[in-house]
Parts: C-alpha cells; structure tokens; sequence
C-alpha cells in the first residue's frame, strides 16, 4: 500500500489527509498557530490538482471514546480557513462518512475522539480508510506515534508522504548530518525523561550541551547541589550522575547562577549562586552570568540544535534567560533547528522566527528521529535517517 512518491502525483482525488494541526491553547485562545501556517503549503498543492480532501487531526489528549468540546477541533476552523483563503466544512460525525457541503476541504473533529485511534484499532483505521482514495502523512509530530491515523490507515490506502514531513525529515538529517562545527546543543524544559535519552545521544554528536529547566535542575542535584524544592525528576539522578561521569560530560557547560524566589507565590526573584540555593528556593531560570557565559558559546557556534524553554517562561522574569538565549541564536548566524510545542510559540512571540533554519513541528517525534528511535510511518515510507 505504500508508494514513496510526490504528493503531487495525487490528481482528482478524495484525500483523506492526516495533519498535526494540535495548537498550544490557553484560556481557550490559540497561542500559536504556527502548526496550521505551516500545513497550508500541503493542502494548497493538493487544491491544486483537483483533490478534495479530508483533513483529520487530533486536539489535546481527550479521553477515548468521549465527545468532550474542551478538546473540539473547531476551535482551528477560523484560523484554518484565514489562513487558506478557503472555506473548509467542519464534521463532528465524520466517521461513517462526509459531506462537502459545497467546499473542497473537509476539516474532521478530533480524531482522538474515535475509540481504537490510540491502539491502532484495525477495524478503526479500516473504516476510516473508506473515506479517501489516498492517504497523505503530513504530521511530523506525530511519527513517532503507532495510531489509527498515523499508522493504521496506511494498511488499507496508498500512502504518500506530504510535502511538511518530507521537510522535517530533510532538515533533521540534515542537522544530524552537519558538518558545521562546533555544534552546540541545548536541551531544556519540564519533561526530563524524554529528554535524557537525548542527551545521551547528541552528547557524542555535539561540541557543547547547554542544559536548562529541569533538566539542568536533576543534573545540579546529581552533582550534590542543593536544589530547594524545584522541579526535578529524583528517579533519573543516577542516569544524570552516570552522564556525568563519561569522558564527554566535559561538554556540558556548568551554569555559574540561577534566578530562584522562595515565594509560594514566584514572586521576589533572586539570582543565586549555583553553590548558594537554599532548601526552601525554586531555581526558575538561569541567572545573569550562565547566560553570559551560554550566549558566548552559542556565538562561536555553527550548528545549533535547540529544545525546551530554558526556564519558567509563563512567568516574566523567569523567561529573561530563554529570552536572551533566543536573541544570541538568532543572531549567531548558525544552521539552527528548534523543536518542541513550548518553545516554537516563545520565538514567534519575539518575531525571530525567520533568523532561524529550521523551526520544527516536532516536538517528541523530532526528539526521537535524532535518538534513532523507531518512527513506525516513516520507516514504512521508506523515509530512512542518516
Ligand atoms: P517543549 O514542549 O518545547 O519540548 P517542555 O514541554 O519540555 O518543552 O517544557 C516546557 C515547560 O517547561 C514550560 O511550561 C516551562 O515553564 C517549564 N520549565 C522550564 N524550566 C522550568 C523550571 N526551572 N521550573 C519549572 N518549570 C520550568
Ligand atoms: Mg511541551
């Protein structure tokens, strides 16, 4: 069922077209719209050859099974169509069938909606599958993720690769690839586990690791400072101290400050010594001197590979160190890849999104593209890494 070929092969066709449109959100207002802007080039090509298409994408992570509007797709529909200059009809009930209702696009409600999605429910994809006469995988995001609709479907349609993924897939050989030296590396943000790995990887490949967040939290406990009550993952200071203890951990370059507050409520931030944090502080961001000493390396650097915020960004001042550390990549003239749903919204907030390379719409799939973990619709297209 698979043809590893151009999207634009796909002539007068019903596309059942599979997007990562899952938008950051917050308070009901969408953050970024980053992901939908950079669907639109794939959906305009199809339009262009007289498709009609499907659109199917997940919103948030509703419980299976449950209709629940906290996490309905309609949200997007404005901005969607805004940014196509074309109207797009919204089906709640989609499975059984569409309704053009007089348009050429169709935009299905959330797909995590359908019991069997997550497992890869055959009987699921399979029924989906009747809705097209072809398949397009065009969310990056979601490669990494064996589901109905980012997997299944290809069992019962032929299955092209759409225009975004073949994109991401470039660039993120291309910076695994990149000759470019030195390279530096900055891993951050809340969710040390998926991030360990990473570092264990990219420490080889990289000339320089910058930490921040909690990642760099585990690794200042790991290296017996105390931490206060910030947030760490006790369970991986053994993977941290083993890191540590490898020749390359030379690479790593030591914060010399943090900005703490020992406030419940975060407020009265304080730049603290590495060696001076107390029991009852929170290290919230980087302080003064780390950046400094950061953006000096991100100056001398050629290729850049960043992901996470580096600190407590929803809240000013805290975001002063992902700040600065957007600004000095963005002037560093390096080959930059940015990845991860909190951090892309930061950089668009700062407008600099054109003074970097490439700003992913991967957050865990890119994470594990460059790990070498296993991508189950991408090794099914054939669409091999380096
Ligand atoms: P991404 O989605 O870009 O991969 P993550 O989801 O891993 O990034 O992390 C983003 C979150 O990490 C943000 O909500 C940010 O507030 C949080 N964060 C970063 N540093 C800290 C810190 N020192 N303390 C608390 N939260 C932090
Ligand atoms: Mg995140």
């Amino acid at each position: 069922m698979i043809k590893e070929s151009n999207q634009s092969e796909i002539k007068n066709k019903n596309v059942l077209l599979r997007l990562d449109l899952n938008v950051p959100v917050f308070k009901g207002k969408i953050l970024s719209d980053f992901r939908i802007l950079k669907s639109i080039p794939t959906i305009k090509n199809l339009l262009k050859n007289n498709n009609k298409i499907i659109i199917l994408s997940h919103f948030g992570r509703p419980k299976e099974g449950l209709y629940d509007e906290s996490f309905s797709l309609k949200i997007i529909i404005n901005n969607l169509e805004n940014l196509l200059g074309e109207k797009v009809t919204f089906s709640k009930d989609w499975v059984n069938g569409v309704n053009f209702n007089g348009n050429n696009i169709v935009l299905c409600e959330n797909v995590r909606f359908q019991k069997g999605e997550k497992e890869n429910l055959p009987s699921l994809a399979k029924q989906i599958s009747c809705l097209g006469d072809v398949f397009v995988f065009d969310a990056f995001g979601v490669s990494h993720r064996k589901e109905a609709s980012t997997y299944g479907i290809s069992d019962y349609l032929q299955t092209f690769s759409g225009d975004l993924l073949k994109n991401e897939v470039m660039n993120a050989n291309k910076l695994l690839s990149s000759e470019k030296r030195p390279m530096t590396t900055i891993i951050s943000g809340a969710k040390i586990s998926t991030k360990l790995t990473l570092i264990r990887k990219l420490l080889s490949k990289s000339d320089n690791i910058i930490l921040g967040g909690g990642i760099l939290n585990t690794f200042l406990m790991a290296m017996s400072h105390e931490i206060g009550d910030s947030l760490v993952e006790k369970s991986f200071i053994e993977e941290a101290q083993e890191i540590l203890n490898c020749a390359d951990s030379k690479k790593i370059i030591m914060p010399l400050d943090v900005m703490v507050s020992s406030d419940t409520s975060l407020d009265n931030p304080e730049i603290r010594d590495i060696s001076m944090v107390q029991s009852n502080d929170k290290i919230l961001d980087i302080g003064e001197k780390t950046i400094n000493r950061y953006i000096k390396v991100i100056s001398e650097s050629s290729t850049i590979f960043w992901n996470g915020p580096l600190g407590y960004v929803e809240k000013s001042p805290f975001d002063n160190g992902t700040i600065k550390i957007s600004k000095a990549i963005a002037s560093s003239g390096a080959y930059s890849v940015v990845g991860g749903g909190d951090t892309i919204p930061i950089i668009e907030a700062l407008n600099l999104q054109d003074k970097f390379s490439c700003l992913s719409t991967g957050g865990g799939s890119l994470l594990k593209f460059i790990e070498g973990e296993d991508l189950p619709i991408l090794d099914k297209l054939g669409m091999y890494r380096i």
